[in-house]
This record gives structure tokens, sequence and C-alpha cells, in this order.
């Protein structure tokens, strides 16, 4: 019969199996976080991440509205007159 290796989390400190940790091909060994943990840690920083993104995006169209309108302006001709 197979045994399951357990393996703790250093984030939640619980003792999960093995396939609960994604692996690594990189370092050749499970990662020290598990997947909901590390899921948990990924989806608040996408969530930081678009946060910031949105911003910037906001902020740089603000400041750069003429010369996008212009470029948009001309790719569409670009477009059009192919
Ligand atoms: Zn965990």
């Amino acid at each position: 019969m197979l045994v399951m290796k357990k393996k703790q989390c250093i984030k939640c400190k619980e003792r999960k199996y093995l396939k609960e940790f994604s692996f690594r091909k990189d370092s050749n060994r499970h990662r020290n976080c598990c997947m909901k943990c590390m899921s948990n840690k990924s989806l608040k920083y996408y969530r930081k991440n678009i946060e910031h993104c949105i911003e910037y995006k906001k902020r740089y169209y603000r400041e750069n509205r003429e010369k996008i309108l212009e470029l948009r302006k001309k790719q569409y001709k670009l477009k059009n007159e192919k």
C-alpha cells in the first residue's frame, strides 16, 4: 500500500498530503506552502496588482489622452486604407 507523505505548510501550519502542495520542477521539490495558501496569496497579489494596473492605466490615459486619441485615429485610418 502506498503511504502518502505529509508535509506541514508554513502558512496555515496544517499537516497536509504532498499532493496538496504544488510541485516545483525547477527545485525538484514541493513548495512549503500548500496550494490553498498559495492561491490565497496569489489572489491577493493579483487583486493588488489589478488595482494598481487600473490606476496606472487611468492615470496614463488622463495624461496622454490626446496622444492616445491621435494614435487611435491613425491606427483606424491605417486599417481602413488597407
Ligand atoms: Zn497552507
